[in-house]
């Protein structure tokens, strides 16, 4: 039987809308906004779910720390069983700090830097994702320097379209990442000899916010054969690590349920006796936060209406960057929807979080909320028009907790200096 699992843990309670049992007003009062707000209970259900999805298989969930690299996130997942994912020599200390085994990390990302590499290599990861050949030159030295051996899978492209948005489709031939389908055997050979990394995996990443699993399905037949081929000419491929990518719902997308996802891996993956590593993020850390922001000023033009509130596209770049249109609810229960534009006060046409939406009518001084916005919103920030980021709290049943205060004014400027020649 199919476990019904509630999507998130943000509903309305005396006509309130809560974030598990606490009020998203009194979030508002005591921290201000805009404001991140993250519910735990969302996020780890998320994690057990898809292990539940996986359990046969047993395998390493490496929870992608772009989505959402706060501490306080890592951790949450961490101490439940999973690992990390990291891009950058940021997010592996991020992960090891928030207490995240070595053993457990792996290492992704087409330009990793010799000092990147070095900080891998220190911690003793679990697995370097090579992307480059020149790549696995230097990491095999820098290893042999260390007296170490490097565990390495090669990201392959197996040459799909994921069909999603063009900036997050990654796995076609004419996308920047990972080593070309036809060059993988030469490459597992070249590493095979040299003496400071050991070829153990297989790797691909098709894309994010896939809401179909037929590309998954074409990449695993691919890297199937692959293995086949590798196998073939002695070389063992011990894990087949599928990268992340499975979509959630936004507003009116249908992704495969986690479950479904997981049949399709898991029968892939078996078929070759290999283990598993996966690096979701989206899926584990979307559906876990909210966008908490107050409404600011309203302003009709003809028919046009607009909500104007005080988050912005420096909070949430995703409707900016990737067309992405995310549910907008009313902290107030029962608001009346209008048809209209909710907008950031930031200097640029793109700066809108709902476009043309049924958007909730609410007055100035009420608090609206986007939904799905977990996973690469916080985490995209910038301060365009000086404006500091955004605190966020992690909620767990009736308790807050404050795990990114807002950014001050002042530490906006603390790293700059005027020249002495322009005079104090
Ligand atoms: C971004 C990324 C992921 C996570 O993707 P999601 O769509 O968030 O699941 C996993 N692996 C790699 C290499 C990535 O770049």
């Amino acid at each position: 039987m199919v476990e019904p699992t509630r999507e998130h843990a943000f509903s309305y309670r005396d006509g309130v809308l809560c974030a598990e049992a606490v009020s998203l007003d009194a979030l508002a009062e005591e921290h201000g906004t805009p404001l991140f707000v993250y519910s735990h209970d969302t996020l780890v259900s998320r994690f057990h779910r898809l292990r539940r999805a996986f359990a046969p298989l047993e395998p390493l969930i490496a929870y992608s720390v772009k989505a959402n690299p706060s501490l306080g996130v890592i951790r949450s997942l961490a101490r439940e069983g999973s690992g990390a994912d990291v891009v950058s020599v940021g997010e592996l200390e991020r992960a090891l700090l928030a207490g995240v085994a070595p053993g457990a990390i792996v290492f992704s990302g087409v330009g990793k830097r010799r000092d990147e590499l070095e900080a891998g290599l220190a911690a003793g990861i679990r697995c370097f994702n090579v992307e480059v050949a020149e790549e696995l030159e230097l990491l095999s030295q820098l290893a042999v320097a260390r007296g170490v051996v490097a565990p390495i899978a090669f990201r392959v492209n197996p040459d799909v379209d994921a069909k999603t948005h063009r900036h997050i489709t990654v796995g076609r031939k004419v996308d920047k990442f990972g080593v070309p389908f036809e060059q993988a055997v030469a490459l597992y050979r070249r590493a095979a000899e040299l003496p400071g990394v050991d070829p153990r995996g297989i790797d691909c990443h098709i894309g994010s916010q896939l809401t179909q699993l037929d590309p998954f399905r074409q990449a695993l037949a691919r890297i199937g054969e692959l293995v086949g081929t590798l196998r073939a000419q002695g070389l063992a491929i011990e894990w087949v690590d599928v990268g992340g990518g499975l979509g959630v719902r936004y507003r009116d997308e249908t992704p495969p349920t986690i479950e479904a996802y997981a049949e399709v891996v898991r029968d892939a993956v078996s078929a070759l006796g290999c283990q598993a590593i996966l690096e979701p993020g989206r899926i584990l850390a979307a559906p876990a936060g909210v966008l908490l922001t107050e409404v600011l000023y309203r302003k009709q033009v003809g028919e046009k209406r607009f909500v104007i509130v005080d988050a912005a596209m420096t909070d949430l770049p995703r409707p900016a960057l990737y067309d992405a249109r995310h549910d907008v609810w009313a902290v107030r229960e029962g608001t009346p929807l209008i048809q209209g534009d909710v907008v950031g006060p930031v200097c640029e046409s793109g700066d809108f979080l709902a476009r043309e939406e049924q958007v909730p009518d609410a007055q100035v001084g009420e608090r609206i909320c986007v939904l799905g916005a977990g996973a690469y919103c916080r985490s995209m920030t910038s301060t365009y028009n000086s404006r500091p980021r955004a605190a966020e709290v992690l909620v767990r049943g009736d308790e807050v907790h404050l795990i990114q205060r807002r950014e001050r004014l002042e530490e906006l400027w603390a790293h700059e200096r005027i020249p002495e020649f322009l005079g104090s």
